[in-house]
């Protein structure tokens, strides 16, 4: 180990620590602490933050940065310490590009605004809203300009702290391949959307049983029980501490079969990418995925591509129909799997299916590109929201808290995230292409064999942590860098069959 390297570890080490801990604060928030516990625990996050801090931008650690990074250009340092170097370089350029009062008053702002959009939302009057968005906006824009490269617009900067390999330009080809694809296919299918029945999906299904049956699905994928553990919150997430303790929950809703199912499958794909990162990188700063998008790939991989398909279903459906026989029983395998598929265009992205989902993201993309270019008004985006759902989706939303403040996203600030669902289903569709090459994965689905898939991935994806970057593995997996083509032709293909075009 260099020893600049050795120098360093001991402030990985303890920044990892206090990390660990905000992260076990933070699941406890969303799981376990009581209503109120929020108001003295507060000042305890905020300690082990200013530590964390404290402990990570520092002069010493400053020069140890720029020491290894000759270092890593002379080639003198291994892939695994290069791999950290990155990402503590891109971890320090960040929190330190911002003036600590700075920060302290967006966090002020944005605990403020969230609250703001919650009401707006309660109350279905946007104006409540308006005026903390401007703030969070501005805000937005100055600090993604401390970190802009010469000529690079503000909007790039964050949509390159989700994903590096794939900004405005890259984006832009996308969406528009999307947008002419697939939003003539979603007329097409919602003409005929009354062709399938899912009127079982909405009977009565046990809360306990639904518990049971998500924890039997989530193992027979491959969660591992030893080094993981579900729960339940008011939105389904994945956390990690490191590859032996990763932890998923679910939410579930007592008239809808399809909902805690497919977010359990979901949520088990983000927990095996975290829990199959190598040994050596766990608990680094390169212990963890590549980037959102490589992320959402691969649950979304699962829950969609996998997860609707007949084969999948085809050995454990006796499985779901003994467990709600009354609600079950003379629904066919064929029927269910038209009805988990069925596609018909709707106003919450949350709820949307797979083919009308990138639709619902292009939206948010295009809004949000226009606000960093200053090209709309803050006060008109509602507007601008529903000519944009009439425009791909057929569809206007009658109220704002179904329209522009269904997310709480920009209530934080949280902007450039979007895209990575959809590029995640991308990646997705273009890793199942060449899986079909190596291996007869619906053959595998049928005999409920999952492990030749799980093991795949394991080896060509997630073990990397991220030491290698989204392009990087997708060109060593498929032999091309990330390309839409595959999402595009995936969802033409299924949806074509399924409803006969
Ligand atoms: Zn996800």
């Amino acid at each position: 180990m260099s020893k600049a390297f050795e120098e360093l570890m001991p402030y990985l080490d303890k920044s990892m620590a206090l990390q660990t801990a905000r992260s076990l604060f933070e699941w406890d928030e969303q799981t376990m602490a009581p209503f109120e516990a929020a108001d003295y625990t507060s000042k305890v996050i905020g300690i082990i933050s200013d530590e964390y801090m404290k402990c990570l931008i520092n002069d010493d650690v400053r020069k140890l940065i720029k020491k290894l990074k000759d270092e890593a250009r002379q080639d003198k340092l291994t892939d695994k310490e290069k791999a950290i170097i990155k990402e503590l370089d891109k971890t320090f350029e960040q929190l330190e590009s911002i003036p600590p009062d700075e920060y302290r008053a967006f966090n002020e702002l944005t605990s403020i605004s969230n609250r703001a959009w919650a009401k707006a939302k309660k109350d279905n009057d946007y104006q409540v809203f308006a005026p903390h968005f401007k703030k969070i906006i501005e805000y937005k824009k100055k600090f993604a300009s401390y970190r802009a490269k010469k000529g690079q617009s503000p909007y790039e900067v964050l949509l390159k702290d989700y994903e590096e390999c794939l900004g405005i330009k890259e984006l832009d080809i996308f969406f528009d391949k999307i947008k002419q694809e697939i939003v003539p296919l979603l007329k097409q299918v919602s003409k005929k959307s009354d062709t399938i029945d899912k009127t079982y999906n909405f009977l009565n299904y046990d809360i306990d049983k639904q518990k049971e049956f998500c924890k039997y699905l989530s193992g027979y994928i491959g969660f591992d029980f030893n080094k993981g553990v579900i729960a339940q919150s008011a939105h389904p997430f994945t956390l990690q501490l490191h590859n032996h303790d990763v932890r998923i929950t679910n939410k579930y809703i007592e008239n809808n079969l399809e909902s805690a199912m497919f977010s359990i499958i979901h949520e088990t794909g983000h927990a095996l990418y975290e829990m199959n990162i190598d040994d050596s990188l766990t608990q680094t700063l390169a212990g963890t995925g590549t980037s959102m998008g490589m992320h959402e790939s691969q649950s979304r991989f699962y829950e969609n591509i996998i997860g609707r398909s007949k084969a999948f279903w085809t050995p454990i459906y006796d499985k779901l129909v003994d467990t709600y026989p009354e609600n079950l029983k003379n629904i066919t395998l064929d029927h269910f799997i038209k009805g988990i598929n069925k596609s018909e265009p709707s106003l919450i992205r949350t709820e949307a299916d797979e083919l009308s989902y990138p639709l619902h993201i292009i939206i948010r993309y295009e809004i949000e590109k226009m606000i960093f270019a200053d090209e709309v008004d803050v006060d008109k985006l509602p507007e601008l929201w529903n000519e944009k759902y009439q425009e791909y989706l057929g569809i206007t939303p009658t109220n704002d808290a179904d329209g522009i403040l269904q997310d709480t996203h920009w209530s934080f600030g949280e902007f450039g995230y979007f895209p990575s669902y959809a590029i995640g289903s991308a990646i997705a569709s273009q890793l199942y292409a060449k899986i079909v090459e190596v291996m007869p994965v619906e053959e595998y689905l049928e005999e409920g064999n999952l492990t030749p898939i799980r093991e795949f991935l394991r080896d060509n994806i997630h073990k990397y942590g991220t030491s290698k970057n989204t392009n990087q593995l997708l060109k060593d997996v498929t032999d091309e860098e990330f390309n839409a083509d595959y999402y595009v032709n995936y969802l033409k293909d299924k949806y074509e069959k399924l409803y006969e075009l």
